[in-house]
C-alpha cells in the first residue's frame, strides 16, 4: 500500500518509522552524532555508507524528513534549525545576485527583514505585493523575477491568498512559488498539490506542538530537489537529533490536535463576533470573512490562530483586559497546546485595518472551550471596570 492511497492522518501516524532497524522500538531513537565511523579505508574514501557525518543526516533527521516528505507529497524535505531558517533556505535555493523576488506584504516579519537587509546585501531585490492580488501578480513580474513568496493566511492579518492563481502566473514566467504554510500545515493546506514548489514550515509551531522545540523544514517537488539539497548542504544547515525526535513525536498527534484547535478557535471566534467590545474578527473559517470563499475552496481546516480588532479603548483598559486573562499566556510563537494572546504586529507597508481599536492575536489552545470563553468574559468585565 503506497502512502498515496492513505489519508493524511494515517500517513502522519505511520510515515518515517524505522522500527525494524531499531529492535522493533516504535520511535526512531535520538541520535546525537558528529563522527560516523567507516569500516574500511575504501568505504571512507568513497564515502560509501548510509550515514556519513552528523550534519549531513542521521536516522533521527532521516525519519523526520521522510515522514514529512510523505505527508507533503514531496520529492525531498530538508530539516533545519528554525522556521525562519527554512524561509531563508528556500529563498537562497532559487535566488542569486541580480535576481528579484516578489514577497507577500503580510509575510512573517523576520522573513521581510531578511529580504530587505541580508538578501539585499547579496544582490537580491525584493518587492512586496498585496496578498489579495491573485492573478494580477503578473503586472509585478520582471524578467529577473525568480521567485514569488506567499504566506496564507498571513499570521497577523489572516488574508487568504489565491495560491493556485498566483502559481499559474508565476510558473508561466518561469518563477518558483515559495510558501510559508505554517498556519495550515500540510494537513489543512496541501501546498505542493496547490501549485507551490517550496513548502516552508515553522515546525516549531503545530508540528512540535508543545512549545518546547525550534525547528523548520522545506519540502520541494522534483524540479527543485537538487537546488534545495545543495543549498542546504553548503549553508551547513541541520537540526539536532533531539529536535528531530521531538518534532516527529509531535507530528504523530498533530491530526487530533489540529482538529481540536480548529474547533475551539472557531468557537471562540463566533463568541467574540457577538461581543459588543469587538469590532471585527479575522478568521477565514467564518462565513463573513472576506477570505472565506478561497479558504473553503482550498483548505481542509483552520488552525487555532486568528485575530480580533477591538472597538476603541484606552491603554489602561487594554492592559486591564490582557492582565486579567488567566488561561491565555502573553508570549510569542503559537501552535503549542496552550492558549496565547498578544497585540498583533503589523510589518506591512500599508496598515490594512485597526485604525480604530487595538488588534489582538489569539491562539486557541487545547483547554476546554467553555473555560476559555469564561476567562475572556471576566477579562472584558475588567476592561469595562477600567473605563
Ligand atoms: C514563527 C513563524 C516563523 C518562524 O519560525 P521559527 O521557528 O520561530 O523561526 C515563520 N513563519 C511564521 C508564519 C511563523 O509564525
Amino acid at each position: 500500500m503506497s502512502s498515496k492511497d492513505l489519508k493524511p492522518d494515517t500517513v502522519a501516524t505511520h510515515a518515517g518509522r524505522m522500527s525494524s532497524e531499531h529492535f522493533g522500538v516504535v520511535n526512531t531513537p535520538v541520535y546525537r552524532a558528529s563522527t560516523i565511523l567507516y569500516p574500511t579505508l575504501e568505504k571512507l574514501e568513497a564515502r560509501d555508507t548510509r550515514y556519513r557525518y552528523g550534519r549531513i543526516g542521521t536516522p533521527s533527521s532521516e525519519s523526520f524528513e521522510n515522514a514529512i516528505s510523505e505527508l507533503e507529497g514531496a520529492a525531498r524535505t530538508m530539516v533545519c534549525t528554525s522556521g525562519l531558517n527554512a524561509a531563508v533556505l528556500a529563498i537562497l535555493s532559487v535566488c542569486s545576485a541580480g535576481d528579484h523576488i516578489l514577497v507577500t506584504d503580510n509575510c512573517y516579519g523576520p522573513t521581510r527583514i531578511f529580504c530587505r537587509q541580508t538578501a539585499k546585501r547579496f544582490g537580491i531585490t525584493a518587492d512586496f505585493f498585496d496578498p489579495l492580488i491573485g492573478r494580477d501578480i503578473a503586472a509585478h513580474i520582471k524578467p529577473n523575477t525568480k521567485a514569488v513568496f506567499c504566506e496564507s493566511p498571513g499570521s497577523q492579518t489572516f488574508e487568504v491568498q489565491d495560491i493556485p492563481a498566483i502559481a499559474e502566473v508565476a510558473h508561466a514566467h518561469g518563477a518558483a512559488v515559495l510558501m510559508d504554510n505554517t498556519w495550515a500545515t500540510p494537513l489543512f493546506f496541501p501546498a505542493l498539490q496547490r501549485g507551490v514548489d517550496f513548502s516552508i514550515q515553522a515546525a516549531t509551531k503545530y508540528i512540535g506542538g508543545h512549545a518546547d522545540v525550534m525547528i523548520g523544514y522545506v519540502s520541494v517537488n522534483e524540479q527543485y530537489r537538487e537546488k534545495l539539497e545543495h543549498t542546504h548542504d553548503e549553508l551547513g544547515l541541520y537540526a539536532s537529533g533531539d529536535d528531530c525526535y521531538l518534532a516527529l513525536r509531535g507530528l504523530r498527534t498533530m491530526p487530533v490536535r489540529l482538529a481540536r484547535h480548529h474547533e475551539t478557535g472557531l468557537t471562540l471566534a463566533r463568541w467574540l463576533q457577538a461581543r459588543p467590545e469587538v469590532e471585527r474578527v479575522l478568521h477565514p473559517a467564518l462565513e463573513s470573512d472576506p477570505g472565506h470563499a478561497l479558504w473553503k475552496r482550498d483548505f481542509k481546516g483552520a488552525s487555532g490562530l486568528f485575530g480580533i480588532e477591538l472597538k476603541p479603548v484606552n491603554d489602561k483598559q487594554l492592559a486591564a483586559f490582557m492582565n486579567a486573562l488567566k488561561l491565555y499566556g502573553m508570549g510569542y510563537s503559537w501552535g503549542g497546546y496552550e492558549s496565547l494572546i498578544v497585540p498583533a504586529h503589523f510589518t506591512r507597508s500599508a496598515r490594512p485595518f485597526g485604525e480604530m481599536g487595538p488588534v489582538l492575536r489569539i491562539h486557541a489552545g487545547l483547554e476546554d472551550a467553555g473555560d476559555l470563553i469564561a476567562d475572556l468574559e471576566q477579562a472584558f468585565a475588567q476592561m469595562q471596570a477600567a473605563a
